[in-house]
């Protein structure tokens, strides 16, 4: 029994043969096919060749959807880590297009023809989106804080003072304790976790102080019986005595939020230095809506002196992320200098906060429309939208849902069927339904939402 079943099992050749439609490197093909052939002889257990031949293409249908591709979000959470956070706009995608395909001048000066330092022209224009004398960008906000915390911990000053409400954790394990700790400084956390004064910090300040350290609560909000202290008030502190003050913007909105009815007020880099602030470290790929990246901008003394740091060097962006990053800037500033509405920023994420209400009622009746004559009852209902990203808490913008509940198949099965589409399509259950938010999709994606509808309520569908 056991030795016929044995030489059931089909070789690589023969079972490859049969794979001539897989659309992936025949090296990761063959890869795979050894591996599910050598777990079917070490499992002893008789398979059909048929059973073997499913094992193995759902092994590589497992593989391919791994691949890192587009997909359709209809979560309703714009800035969603788990899928990218923010898409890039056209203008930037462009840029970005250019630079990759050609030479370029990342670190050559055209007008002297010698090396030069990289990003002169993004570091300018981020200095001056951000109202500040300096700006450089790093891989990300977490790498500008350590960044920053490698520079002013030294042995004499090793405690970073930070507000016992401020200890957060901001997603994906990432925790603001843990990053000091590893960066080898003493938390000196003050305040208790609803209340930190003034009084606090100044009685914390020693010799061995390296920095004072502002960590804005981007991904939760307090409320009730809450103080912190004044930015103001703790900057004319820290000048006075003479240590660096930094703040961790988290989402960093260059743009004023508030402009969308619904959003409450982020706090921008141009105001936080405005009141004081040293430096400050934000993402580029939360509010800005650009490439993932870490900006600090502040001080041009304190700027200059990281970027002299030799580990600087192993934190600095390439090529492509300066290039679709210098066009993120670019398309802020120009907004800025228009006073455009964020529907026609170019950058995704804002234009997706300012959609109107009746537009997402529109599409969605287009869509349902199309899905009418499926075993299904469509409907569109009022959904809320997260900003997410650890950004904007308190915020949420009214949005359209289209609500599916199929009648053949279970709701479980049915987002299966969806995020199996091409592109996968992610929505998410709630009270009894399927939802797709439609604020969080593009109106290009609207025909292939309703395709993969039909073909997923199809009562043959697989
Ligand atoms: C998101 C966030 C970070 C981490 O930023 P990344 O760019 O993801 O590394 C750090 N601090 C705060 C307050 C954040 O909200």
């Amino acid at each position: 029994m056991q030795r016929k079943s044995l030489r059931a099992i089909p070789s690589v050749d023969k079972v490859l043969r049969e794979l001539t439609d897989i659309d992936l490197p025949r090296a990761a093909v063959v890869a795979v096919v050894r591996r599910e052939l050598g777990e079917v002889r070490a499992a002893r257990k008789p398979l059909d060749a048929d059973a073997v031949m499913r094992q193995i293409r759902e092994s590589l249908s497992n593989l391919a959807r791994a691949k890192i591709q587009p997909v359709i979000n209809g979560t309703g959470i714009l800035i969603h880590t788990n899928l990218g956070r923010c898409p890039l706009g056209e203008e930037v995608v462009q840029t970005l297009s250019q630079i990759a395909s050609n030479y370029n001048n990342l670190e050559y000066d055209l007008i002297g023809g010698k090396r030069s330092g990289r990003a002169a022209y993004l570091e300018h224009n981020l200095a001056v989106l951000c109202g500040a004398q300096a700006a450089t960008v790093v891989n990300n906000n977490a790498a500008a804080l350590v960044l920053i915390l490698h520079r002013f911990v030294s042995d004499n000053r090793r405690e970073v003072v930070i507000s016992r409400g401020e200890l957060i954790q901001i997603g994906g394990g990432f925790r603001i304790p843990e990053i000091l700790q590893a960066s080898g400084a003493i938390l000196r956390e003050i305040g208790t976790t609803n209340k930190t004064s003034i009084a606090d910090y100044s009685r914390a300040i020693n010799k061995q102080t390296a920095l004072i350290l502002k960590v804005h609560r981007s991904n939760f909000f307090m409320s009730g019986f809450v103080e912190s202290a004044d930015t103001a008030q703790i900057a004319a502190l820290t000048k006075a005595k003479r240590i660096p003050f930094v703040e961790d913007l988290g989402s960093g909105a260059t743009v004023q939020t508030e402009r969308v009815e619904g959003l409450e007020h982020e706090p921008t880099p141009a105001e936080v230095l405005r009141q004081g602030v040293d430096l400050v470290c934000f993402s580029g790929d939360k509010l800005m809506g650009g490439p993932q990246a870490g900006i600090i901008a502040g001080k041009a003394k304190m700027i200059a002196a990281l970027k002299r740091e030799p580990f600087f060097r192993a934190l600095r962006c390439d090529k492509l992320i300066l290039a679709a990053l210098q066009a993120t800037v670019d398309l802020h500033l120009r907004g800025q200098e228009k006073n455009s509405s964020f529907h026609e920023s170019g950058i995704p994420a804002l234009e997706m906060l300012s959609i109107a209400e009746d537009q997402l009622t529109a599409r969605g009746h287009a869509i349902a429309a199309r899905c009418a004559d499926l075993p299904a009852t469509l409907a569109l209902a009022e959904g809320n939208v997260q900003i997410g990203g650890g950004t904007l808490p308190q915020s949420t913008l009214r949005s359209i849902v289209l609500t599916i509940v199929p009648r053949a198949i279970a709701l479980e099965e049915f987002a299966a069927r969806l995020r199996n589409a091409t592109p996968g399509i992610i929505g998410y259950v709630s009270g009894g339904k399927f939802k797709l938010d439609l604020r969080t999709i593009f109106p290009r994606q609207d025909a292939a939402v309703a395709n993969a509808l039909r073909d997923a309520l199809a009562p043959d569908s697989p």
